[in-house]
């Protein structure tokens, strides 16, 4: 691979890593305490996960012995089972997806990745987590303070953040996205834009996205703002009774997601979700 498209890491508080991905601009984090260090996500395959624990090794001789998982979908835990015996954090809701619906997270895996990603795959043993939190947990990696938080809907209904406090270091999972807009798939968009918000107040350093370059304060409130907008554009259609495509023309989006962010929204305006 030529210099400069290698993935590396990147220390953004004291201790705490991140190591962006050209696969689908990932980024998986790492918080090396004293004696225990701990993982942020774990990429879409079994051979990445296994990649991801010959580099932490580059800078730690710990083996990762916590887990957690932002979220559901499978770039950010599929990688699980390379992980165990490590705990796995995750939300409540975030595990009872991957039970009721790994396979169809599975499918969606196959649109997005290339190469052998997208072979390997195939032969993923979802393992959803087994230390579940559903609003907030406090728990100790090698002496350090990590705050496991579910702060509402938005990206998917069981978005976990973790911050470490002691670092300024905000992992956002998808909440946040940097470089691309944000993904609408799974999402609340009614709920997004508060719960990126109280987001806000925890972002005194560093803010690490699920995907492209660490980002600030500064960007996430911007983040909120665009969330809202589209939220009240589709509430205020949905009020007149326009149609979803008409509606999605009206959403500052490209077109492909700003439709799937109307299908949403509505779906939730219409109680169906
Ligand atoms: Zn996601």
């Amino acid at each position: 691979m030529p210099f400069g498209r290698r993935s590396a890491w990147r220390e953004v508080g004291l201790g705490v890593f991140v190591r962006r991905y050209r696969d689908l601009d990932l980024n998986v984090g790492l918080i090396v305490g004293d004696g225990a260090a701990m993982l942020v996500d774990t990429r879409s395959t079994h051979p990445e996960a296994a990649e991801l624990i010959r580099e932490v090794a580059e800078l730690t001789d710990l083996r990762p012995s916590v887990v957690v998982n932002t979220h559901a979908h499978f770039d950010h835990c599929f990688g699980n089972a390379v992980m165990l015996p490590c705990e796995i954090w995750g939300h409540e809701a975030c595990a009872a997806d991957l039970r009721s619906r790994g396979e169809e997270i599975r499918e969606s895996a196959a649109r997005w990745l290339t190469g052998a990603a997208a072979r390997d795959v195939a032969t993923v043993e979802i393992v959803p987590p087994d230390h579940l939190v559903r609003d907030h947990r406090a728990i100790h990696v090698g002496g350090r303070l990590v705050e496991l938080r579910h702060l509402g809907r938005g990206h998917t209904d069981g978005d976990l953040v973790a911050i470490v406090p002691d670092a300024r270091v905000v992992f956002a999972g998808d909440l946040v996205e940097q470089g691309a807009p944000p993904s609408f798939g799974d999402a609340y968009p009614l709920d997004w834009p508060a719960t990126v918000r109280l987001l806000a107040p925890f972002a005194s350093g560093a803010v690490v996205p699920g995907h492209g370059d660490v980002v600030d304060r500064a960007f996430i409130e911007r983040q909120a703002a665009e969330l809202a907008a589209v939220a009240a554009t589709a509430r205020a259609a949905h009020e007149q009774g326009m149609p979803e495509d008409e509606a999605a023309r009206l959403v500052r989006l490209p077109r492909e997601e700003a439709a799937i962010a109307v299908r949403r929204a509505y779906a939730q305006l219409g109680g169906a979700i």
